[in-house]
């Protein structure tokens, strides 16, 4: 299963904003929201410009969302058949008018904060402009890596080597180590997760220049960056991701068939593995949360069962500060209000869990005594959701 951290994608602009914050050399450019807009962007650039789709997916290039424009009329037109496009799903609502430059060389650059290495980790390839996936899978040969030391920091041999490494011509390898020095300054300012620059390109003329930025910034940092906060695109997000997120919920989506409603995430984790053990998939990874209240649930499983590949609900209680008799009242108060009838089995145990398991049989439901057991059956019913433990 992939698991996929939760964090938060900014927009191309958006991100060459911050980045220009740090003096980076960012070709200058204007959002556009029609092509009349494009056009009036072109002209205040002057000269060629790129006309970018804004959207919070990569491959925009392959999939025709960048394409260049030699005068502002041409940038209203790639602009018009830009503007409404479909890319990976999403309807693009605006593009980027940027300063076109003349490409010598595409170079990967990126920073992660890289768990399986437990430190900020530099990633660099003289194969720019694909994605790095994809480099990853084909050639992994070609990504160089360096670690950031968690207590001595970057230093700027480490950027000189990786220059060194992907064939960075030796006048650029100070301005180059100087970009990789702001990127990592900027992960650790922002809190970002990732930092990436694809292309970073030598330019014909021997200059280096940044014309595509992505940002992904730690959720649960953005209390502490409310101007960052404020770029969330609501339009691009997950709505059933959305929804919870708006109802307290930590909430990530995944592709499985088991619906699992679990408070506290470890807890949610250890659901999940118990799930794939007992030969099922997870639909979702979702924590309700201490103390969480019979609303708490009922907003849970709506979320749940609006996703149409869940056939079966686990969930899955450890009461402590959460009182199993709350959760219990929230999954039978929740009943005649769901959209559809899934099978469920409930394990409810701890703090009143008494309570709880006589409000479930009054019910018509069964707590399952064990965490194995409810994986077990709520697996066996998944696969054939007729043989119902309801
Ligand atoms: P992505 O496909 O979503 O990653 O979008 P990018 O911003 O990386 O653009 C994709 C490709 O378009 C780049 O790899 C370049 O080859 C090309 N491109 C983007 N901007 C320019 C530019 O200013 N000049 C030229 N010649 N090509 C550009
Ligand atoms: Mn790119």
């Amino acid at each position: 299963m992939v698991w996929s951290p939760l964090f938060m994608k900014i927009h191309e602009f958006q991100a060459k904003d911050i980045l220009a914050g740090y003096g980076l050399p960012i070709p200058p450019g204007h959002v556009a929201t029609t092509p009349e807009e494009a056009r009036a962007a072109a002209e205040r650039i002057g000269g060629t410009v790129v006309v970018k789709a804004q959207v919070l997916v990569g491959g925009r290039g392959k999939a025709g969302g960048v394409k260049l424009a030699a005068t502002p009329d041409e940038a209203a037109e790639k602009a018009a058949d830009i503007l409404g496009m479909d890319i990976k799903g999403i309807t693009v609502q605006r593009v980027l008018v940027a300063q076109a430059v003349d490409i010598a060389t595409e170079i990967y650059l990126g920073v992660i904060l890289d768990r399986t290495s437990k430190a900020i980790t530099i990633m660099a390839s003289a194969e720019g402009g694909v994605e790095i996936e994809e480099v990853a899978r084909e050639t992994p040969e070609k990504i160089h890596r360096v670690h950031v030391h968690p207590l001595a920091g970057y230093a700027d041999y480490q950027g000189r080597q990786l220059a060194f490494d992907i064939g960075i011509p030796k006048d650029l390898s100070r301005d180059f180590a100087r970009i990789v020095r702001t990127l990592v300054q900027a992960l650790n300012d922002n809190d970002a997760e990732l930092v990436e620059i694809n292309p970073l390109v030598i330019t014909e003329d021997g200059t280096i220049q940044c014309i595509d930025a992505k940002i992904n910034l730690d959720d649960n940092a953005l209390y502490r960056h409310k101007a960052l906060a404020e770029l969330r695109d609501h339009d691009e997000e997950e709505p059933a991701e959305r929804a919870a997120r708006e109802a307290g919920l930590s909430f990530v989506k995944l592709d499985g068939t088991i619906g699992c409603v679990v408070n506290g995430a470890g807890l949610a984790m250890a659901t999940m593995d118990t799930i794939k053990l007992s030969g099922g998939s997870p639909a979702n990874f979702l924590d309700i949360g201490g103390g969480a209240r019979a609303e708490s649930v009922e907003n849970a499983l709506r979320i749940i069962l609006d996703d149409e590949n869940v056939n079966a609900v686990l969930f899955n209680i450890f009461g402590g500060i959460t009182r199993c008799d709350e959760v219990a009242r929230g999954i039978v108060s929740a009943l005649p209000s769901l959209s559809r009838q899934v099978p469920m089995v409930v394990r409810l145990v701890g703090t009143n869990q008494e309570e709880g398991r006589e409000i479930l049989r009054e019910a018509g439901l069964v707590a399952a005594d064990s965490m194995q057991a409810a994986s077990q059956e709520v697996v066996r019913v998944a696969a054939s959701p007729e043989a119902s433990a309801l």
